[in-house]
């Protein structure tokens, strides 16, 4: 059996899209436990989600942004907004324990399954050697449903056979046409251990486009976003 040493860079920048609600919760700590006790069966585990690509983390803020203003029990304010990450490695002291999952494969989905099946604050599957970062491919935004059909049927995430099904569900839009190839699924690097704040710095982060705005649009570092420079203290719009 191989073994296999790796070097892990990570990306200077990563993104995560949320709402604005919830921008001075990430200010004082990006990585927050206590923020993430209503977080259960995500991809990955229970952490701090993050991409590489902005328009992904701008999607995700706008369906959180939907999903909120659908809610009964929002009431805050649901203007989607991404925060803008530098990651600085060098900042943080010890070894970082990193699972990538590299394109498609049994080990990355039978990983999603066994989280989206059942994971939280106070629950992991791995047990106690759930990895501090992990980084991979997006599962197809439909597997919460892939997951309540697997529920139904009865199917067990330790069967194969069973496993080999949720695999093709989550890569397979359509039945038998493959529309999700490796690089379509998306990315993301998602962060688990607190520790791991002391290499994460919230630097900026970007306010969804409304009609009151028109004049910026022009001069925003993403075309229809506002970007707000964040040192840790003042704010300026460039
Ligand atoms: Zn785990």
């Amino acid at each position: 059996m191989a073994e296999i040493f790796s070097r892990f860079t990570f990306p200077d920048y990563v993104y995560h899209g949320t709402v604005r609600e919830y921008l001075n919760g990430y200010k004082d700590k990006l990585i927050n436990k206590e923020n993430l006790q209503h977080s259960f069966n995500k991809d990955f585990g229970t952490g701090l989600y993050t991409t590489i690509d902005f328009q992904q983390a701008a999607d995700w803020a706008r369906k959180l942004s939907n999903d909120l203003a659908l809610s009964d029990n929002f009431f805050g304010d649901d203007t989607p907004l991404v925060i803008v990450i530098k990651v600085e490695p060098d900042n943080y002291d010890g070894v970082v324990d990193v699972m990538d999952f590299r394109g498609e494969s049994s080990a990355w989905s039978n990983f999603i399954l066994k989280h989206r099946f059942k994971s939280s604050l106070d629950f992991d599957p791995c047990g106690d050697i759930h990895p501090q970062v992990v980084s991979g491919s997006m599962a197809d935004n439909d597997t919460g449903e892939v997951i309540k059909t697997f529920r139904t049927n009865g199917y067990r995430i330790d069967f194969v056979h069973d496993q080999l099904w949720f695999q093709n569900q989550i890569v397979y839009k359509q039945k038998h046409k493959r529309v999700l190839a490796g690089l379509e699924l998306g990315d993301q690097i998602a962060f688990f251990d607190e520790r791991l704040n002391d290499m994460l710095k919230l630097v900026g982060y970007c306010t969804g486009n409304d009609d009151n705005n028109t004049n910026n649009l022009e001069d925003t570092y993403w075309k229809g976003w506002m970007y707000h420079v964040y040192n840790g203290k003042s704010e300026s719009v460039r």
